[in-house]
Order: structure tokens, then sequence, then C-alpha cells
């Protein structure tokens, strides 16, 4: 089994519509928090992403915050979590979140949401990291991704174990339970390849 202390969840800058999400990033949050699992995310007090980061302040529990220069006025920097990491890029950011978290939840979100999830996940195709990432499918919303991963998978643009590459899961329990049954990572992270 991995042993869990710091979690990454790449999540909206937005809330969305749905009132599901908000909550669930909520119940991640302070799940988080009882469990002593540390936060790594964006660094953003907008979006899901506070929603979630509050959450866990509120249980006690710990964040850490990466947010490139640029970003800080527009995601607004949360300046009450634990550690607020302020990095020069984009790229910086990323490498950084992957290398200080044990595992990956993909809360929903929009664009940036997208390409973080894939990244991890190609960096794992890719073996330069082999710690678990669960998508949380919250109400159905990764569905279309899902699919179109099976049509790449489909088309032969991908090996079918690529779907092993990650867990999906409907709630946020069952994020605890993928993280659980995922096996401890083989390889370290291969940062300077990144
Ligand atoms: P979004 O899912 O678009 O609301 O964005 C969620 C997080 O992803 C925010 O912290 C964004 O700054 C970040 N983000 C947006 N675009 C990108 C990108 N191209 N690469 C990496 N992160 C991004």
């Amino acid at each position: 089994m991995a042993d869990i202390s710091a979690l990454c969840v790449y999540c909206g800058s937005s809330v969305g519509h749905d009132r599901a999400h908000r909550d669930a990033a909520k119940a991640l949050g302070t799940a988080m928090a009882e469990r002593g699992i540390r936060l790594v995310y964006g660094g953003g007090r907008i979006g899901l992403m506070g929603v979630i980061a509050d959450a866990v302040l509120a249980g006690g529990g710990q964040v850490t915050g990466v947010i490139p220069y640029h970003l800080q006025r527009r995601e607004a920097g949360h300046e009450e979590i634990t550690e607020l990491r302020v990095v020069s890029s984009m790229h910086e950011r990323k490498r950084i979140m992957s290398e200080i978290a044990d595992g990956f939840v993909v809360l929903p979100g929009g664009l940036g949401t997208l390409d973080e999830t894939l990244e991890i996940v190609t960096w794992r195709q890719l073996a330069l990291h082999d710690k678990p990432i669960v998508i949380a499918d919250i109400g159905g919303y990764w569905r279309p991704l899902l699919d179109l991963i099976d049509a790449v998978i489909g088309g032969g643009f991908a090996r079918p174990g690529c779907r092993d590459l990650f867990s999906v899961v409907d709630s946020v329990d069952g994020v605890f339970r993928a993280l659980e049954r995922a096996p401890a990572p083989r390889i370290p992270v291969v940062a300077e390849r990144l």
C-alpha cells in the first residue's frame, strides 16, 4: 500500500454549476485533515481550490500551495495556508507539486485541471513517477474524458493498459479506498526528465 502523507489535488479555479462538486471538495478537504494528510495544490483561494484549502485548514490540517508569480493576483494566492511556495513558471509549479505529493486526486475542474491530469497520467505512462492517481468522477463529470481515453485506446493510439495508470471513483470515500488499494511506488520521481 502506498504511504500517503501528502496528496496533490487538481481541481477548478472556478466552483462550477453543480453544488455536488463544491460539496465533494469540502468533504475531501475535511477527510484529509482528519487523516493527517497534507494538501498540496495550486495555492489559490478561488474556486474549488479555495474550497478544499479552506476545508483542510478548518479541520486543523496542513496545506502547501505552489503558485507562479504571475498567477498570484489572478488566482488570489491564499494567505492563510501553512506554506505558499511562489515559483517562476507553470512548469516549475507542476514539477514541484508532483515531487512533494505521494499521490494525486482529480476533482472536477476546467482546462488547467485537464492539463494537469493528462500530464501526471502521461508522466506515469513514461515511468517518470509511479505514484497513485485517482480521478474523482463526481456526478459523472469526468465521463467524457474517460470516454475520450477509451476512444484513444480503441483507435490504437494508446495501450489498453493505460487505463491502469489511474483509478476512477465516484465519491470522496472512494478516493481513500483507491489509495489504500494502490501499491507503493516502485520508482522515484525522475525530476530531471520532467
Ligand atoms: P482550471 O481547471 O482551468 O480552473 O485551472 C485549475 C488550475 O490549473 C489553476 O491553478 C490554473 O492556474 C492551472 N492551470 C491553468 N492552465 C494551466 C496549464 N496550461 N498548465 C498547468 N496548469 C494550468
